[in-house]
């Protein structure tokens, strides 16, 4: 088999999508360890604390408690390559969330047990639905009491509308943990608490007739584990690998990433089960990963993520072919060639140059301006990959600016910021505002931090009668200039320089449509 094929099957490349605070930071340390990377894990970690490196304005993280960056791990397991892309987990980024989604094969859900589905989890699930994204379930903080196994895989069947195939079960919760069953492979494994449960240093008993098992665990415990078991293998579904792969069951494990606790076991089925990178639609064609020509799109720009480098990098998602560093690839949107000798992979915070990826890798790209979300590359085909989206924002704000002669800082940071997708930038065509759209009103926060931060400029956010954004297009060029003469008090371009409406009201979007049927408003802007 050809390496590229070789290699393309072994990647494995999904995000973890939970609700805050269900461990997914935990998590995501613990599956480093695993992947050998313990200094990446440490890194993971102080994303939390001070001594964050990768940006000063992680201060503000840190003060509201929230992850507002994503990243790329990459780290080897048992033969595969997993890419593990994370995600901000605060509502106010969802935006972020929902691209970053749309760069993976699978998907791994995190479930605080004493809480069960909660509303973040409920809204993730819903973009995963959108693509059909394979899940697996994760069921965490075993160690403490929650509620009772059965009801939660209720839960998700009910709330999420998925079939759980649990692969693992639970023998006690909280105080009386005793362990979990592996229902797959017949195995007890025992928690002890303070061990780091690798394989080789956890106690496995195998099957349920173990001799020293009933002494070990108890027989309260026992016959509590022989009872339940019973129940689910009866009610549940077992694992079925189509069903998994087309999002319809999800298999469930049961665990304590704190304690590293099931967190192997889940991994170890992952890489074995979890799929390789997938076929991707395109204008033209669905593209598979196994053709030898490159091809990729951008699912996420981040600005300043080195304070001393100044720069921003585009993420790209590798779809098929080789990366090999200095090779020329094709920008779609723009039809210009470019050279690419220094992409960026991102082993955590450290920053390495990569010479070859391959599908499900994800490679940075140094922007300067050029490279907008929802970009493709390829060796020359004029295709876009489909399906990445920029939301119309649902809140608007002014910038005000307290020192006027920042007004081009201003302008350029806004615009810099903006193309990170978070936020979007609108100029009215027929005033000198600058208008910023976000999906929440924490990212007016950060925005306003950051331009200070970054690019030294103390700029405010106040309300602007401006409720909703839409694209404007018209196949008709004369309609389209009619439109913009009648509506210029309406009219604004975006960071791309694209036609956007910004209605002051709701009323007045619609009137705009009724009275104008050759133009359609897009509520995304799918760049194509
Ligand atoms: P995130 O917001 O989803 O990234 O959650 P974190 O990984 O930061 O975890 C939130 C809190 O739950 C932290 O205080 C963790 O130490 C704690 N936590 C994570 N996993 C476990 C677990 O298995 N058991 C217990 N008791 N606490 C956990």
């Amino acid at each position: 088999m050809p390496s590229h094929l070789q290699e393309t099957r072994r990647r494995r490349t999904f995000a973890i999508v939970s609700h805050p605070d269900a461990g997914k930071t935990t998590l995501t340390e613990k599956l480093l360890l695993f992947g050998g990377a313990i200094q990446m894990a440490g890194s993971v970690k102080s994303r939390k604390t001070s001594r964050s490196a990768t940006s000063d304005w992680m201060a503000l993280e840190k003060e509201r408690g929230i992850s507002v960056t994503s990243s790329v791990m990459q780290f080897p397991y048992e033969g595969k390559i997993v890419n593990l892309l994370d995600t901000p987990g605060h509502a106010d980024f969802s935006e972020d969330t929902y691209r970053v989604l749309t760069a993976v094969d699978s998907a791994l859900m995190v479930i605080d047990c004493a809480k069960g589905v909660e509303e973040r989890t409920i809204k993730l699930m819903e973009v995963c639905r959108l693509r059909d994204t394979p899940i697996m379930t994760f069921i965490n903080k075993l160690d403490r009491e929650g509620r009772s196994p059965i009801e939660l895989l209720d839960e998700v069947e009910s709330v999420l509308g998925i079939a759980c195939a649990p692969l693992t079960w639970p023998i006690g919760m909280g105080k009386r943990l005793k362990g979990v069953y592996h229902l797959a492979l017949d195995e007890v494994h025992i928690f002890e608490q303070g061990k780091n449960f690798t394989r080789q240093d956890s106690t496995i008993f195998q099957g349920l007739d173990a001799p020293g098992l009933a002494e070990k665990i108890g027989a309260e415990a026992m016959r509590e584990l022989r009872e339940e078991l019973e129940l689910v293998q009866g009610a549940a579904p077992s694992f079925d690998i189509d069903e998994y792969l087309a999002g319809r069951q999800t298999p469930v494990f049961f665990g304590s990433a704190v304690n590293n606790f099931g967190v192997q076991l889940l991994l170890d089925f992952f890489v074995e089960h979890a799929p390789s990178p997938r076929p991707r639609a395109t204008t033209t064609r669905e593209i598979q990963p196994e053709e030898e020509k490159l091809s990729g799109f951008v699912f996420k720009i981040q600005a300043n993520m080195d304070p001393a480098h100044r720069d921003r990098v585009a993420f790209m998602r590798v779809c098929s072919g080789t990366y090999a560093a200095g090779m020329k690839m094709i920008q779609t949107r723009t039809g210009k060639e470019v050279r690419i000798a220094n992409a960026l992979t991102f082993m955590a915070s450290d920053r390495e140059i990569v010479e070859t990826a391959y599908p499900g890798d994800v490679i940075g790209l140094h922007n300067h301006g050029t490279i907008a979300i929802g970009d493709t590359f390829t060796e020359g085909e004029n295709v876009s990959f489909t399906g990445i989206p920029n939301f119309a924002p649902e809140l608007f704000r002014r910038a005000r600016l307290r020192d006027p002669l920042k007004m081009k800082a201003l302008h350029k940071g806004l615009a810099q910021l903006s193309e990170e997708g978070a936020t979007q930038f609108f100029r009215p065509l027929m005033s000198n505002d600058l208008i910023l759209g976000a999906v929440g009103v924490l990212q007016f926060e950060v925005v306003a931090y950051r331009l200070k931060d970054e690019y030294n400029v103390d700029a405010s956010f106040e309300p602007v009668t401006v409720t909703t954004a839409r694209w404007v297009h018209c196949d008709d060029p004369k309609k389209l200039e009619e439109f913009r003469e009648k509506n210029a008090m309406n009219l604004a371009l975006d960071a791309a320089g694209e036609l956007v409406y910004i209605a002051p009201t709701r009323v007045n979007l619609q009137l705009a449509q009724e009275r104008w049927p050759q133009v359609r408003f897009a509520a995304t802007r799918e760049h194509a």
